[in-house]
């Protein structure tokens, strides 16, 4: 029997506001345990939630982004359940009016494009952390954190309409790319700012009725995710033919053996108890308020790569390269708006920019090299002033010293020789100490003339113009 694997995702967004959800305390990351509380996230008695305006807006611009309609009116909800980082007894969420509702996300598959469902985007509140540590004159112990209790989330909850990990990895890495475009999540997954739970099934290939899945938690990488989905695939299938039965069940992936074990039992809705919150009244949206946040969102990736291909005349290669994040691509047009030669800016920014920054491990905003020195060195080269392969040289010293490249071409000596009386005076030096090549070229042998060229190059120390070089060359070795 051949089976088909469905796939739906559950995916936490940590939102990037600087207070909680629903009180004033800092959502920043790292501070001293339980520094970043109060009455509301210690879960106090008497204390009530106010809900964080911001926080409404950066899930309606992820709405939008993602083709959703956003609701007029939304509802917060308990989500009871007992666990010591959850001091209130219960989490407050959005269960039967949630924000957004019935978006998609279009992926690249194989050369196609597949859209996907987004059934729902829904705004809650994160949980505390137990940390479990050896502590000084306690021994081993398991404390509890709030600092994370009531950090704003979204879940953002796909249909079942993946049919492969490697579907699941395309759409997750979308998804990925359009929050951190939005300003509205760090996308940090080794820290937890992103994480997803894959839900798995496998049924006979042409089924109309779907299997039971399974639930993988907090896969923190775009490979584990790959891996979990693949292992869980398997492991459904292996156990089918076997004669067993997927359970409903939470499930975690372990990285270090790329397997799946059983967690829990899967609790229903009902296990729940959800309820509308009584301490918050319903969440009524504006249409104008809608409107406003679609004017402000940013240009998104899909329409940025379709602009640079269309208006731009790029290569989807390199359209696809660029855009891949926001900064990048806001640093490729920084330059571009000062030489605006596209394909010229693209090769640097995806060749020595790219290189540079894999090597020394920064980000793109901390590049030493800003767009402006970079155009000033594409417009050296274009006036012919510096040669391509010097302007390698230039940018490898403006990147150690942040120094104009005009500067660095003057002070180094790099200017190039363009002068036919110096080159031919090179050239002919050359010629005479390699007769035997000279004689192979006129043979026929016409192979060694890069041979030449190199030669004529290194005696200049790079700094021959390329294009004389060949042109002088070519004659004398032909004359
Ligand atoms: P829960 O809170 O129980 O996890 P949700 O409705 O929040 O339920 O999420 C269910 C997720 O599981 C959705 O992403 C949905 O697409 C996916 N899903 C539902 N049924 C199946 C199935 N048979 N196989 C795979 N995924 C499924
Ligand atoms: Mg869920
Ligand atoms: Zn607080």
């Amino acid at each position: 029997m051949k089976y088909q694997a469905v796939i739906g995702l559950e995916v936490h967004v940590q939102l990037l506001t600087n207070s909680k959800i629903f009180c004033g305390c800092s959502t920043k990351f790292g501070a001293p345990p339980n520094s970043q509380t109060c009455p509301v996230c210690l879960g106090l008695p008497g204390a009530l939630p106010v809900l964080n305006k911001k926080v409404v807006e950066f899930a309606i611009r992820a709405g939008l982004a993602t083709n959703h309609s956003i609701a007029p009116r939304s509802v917060f909800a308990r989500k009871n359940y007992f666990y010591p980082d959850l001091p209130k007894g219960y989490q407050i969420s959005q269960y039967e009016l949630p924000i957004c509702i019935n978006g998609h996300l279009d992926i690249e598959v194989e050369g196609d494009t597949k859209r996907i469902g987004i059934t729902r985007i829904h705004m809650e509140e994160d949980a505390g952390k137990l940390v479990h540590a050896d502590v000084p004159g306690v021994g081993d112990d398991s404390c509890v954190d709030l600092n994370r209790a009531c950090t704003p989330l979204l879940e953002v909850v796909s249909e079942p309409d993946l049919r492969s990990a490697d579907e699941a990895v395309a759409y997750l890495k979308k998804l990925h790319q359009i929050v951190v475009y939005l300003g509205i999540c760090d996308g940090n997954m080794e820290e937890g700012s992103f994480r997803c739970d894959a839900n798995v099934s496998v049924m006979p290939v042409g089924s109309a009725t779907f299997g039971t899945r399974a639930e993988i938690k907090n896969v923190n990488s775009f490979k584990f995710v790959k891996q979990a989905i693949e292992y869980e695939i398997e492991r459904q299938i292996e156990l089918i033919e076997d004669g067993g039965k997927v359970v409903q069940e939470t499930r975690l992936f372990d990285p270090n053996s790329g397997t799946t074990r059983s967690m829990r039992g899967k609790e229903e809705a009902h296990d729940y108890r959800y309820f509308p919150d009584p301490d918050l009244v319903p969440l009524v949206i504006s249409d104008d308020w809608v409107e406003d946040v679609r004017l402000s969102l940013p240009e998104l990736p899909v329409a940025r790569l379709a602009r640079y291909q269309a208006e731009l005349g790029l290569p989807f290669y390199d359209a696809e390269v660029l855009t891949a994040s926001r900064e990048l691509a806001d640093y490729f047009e920084a330059c571009l708006a000062l030489y605006p030669q596209a394909k010229p800016v693209a090769n640097w920014v995806m060749g020595e920019v790219t290189r540079g920054l894999n090597d020394s491990g920064l980000a793109i905003t901390a590049c030493p090299v800003t767009p402006e020195l970079l155009a000033e060195l594409l417009k050296l080269i274009d006036a012919g002033t510096i040669s391509n392969k010097i302007a390698k040289t230039v940018f490898d010293e403006m990147w150690q010293s942040g120094k104009a490249p005009a500067a660095i071409v003057e002070e180094k000596g790099l200017v190039q020789v363009s002068d036919t009386g110096e080159i031919e005076r090179i050239i002919d030096e050359i010629l005479a100490a390699n007769q035997g090549q000279v004689e192979e070229f006129r043979g026929g042998k016409e192979k060694v003339f890069g041979f030449f060229v190199g030669q004529v190059m290194r005696a200049s120390k790079g700094k021959a113009n390329p294009a004389v070089v060949n042109d002088l060359l070519l004659k004398k070795l032909k004359g």
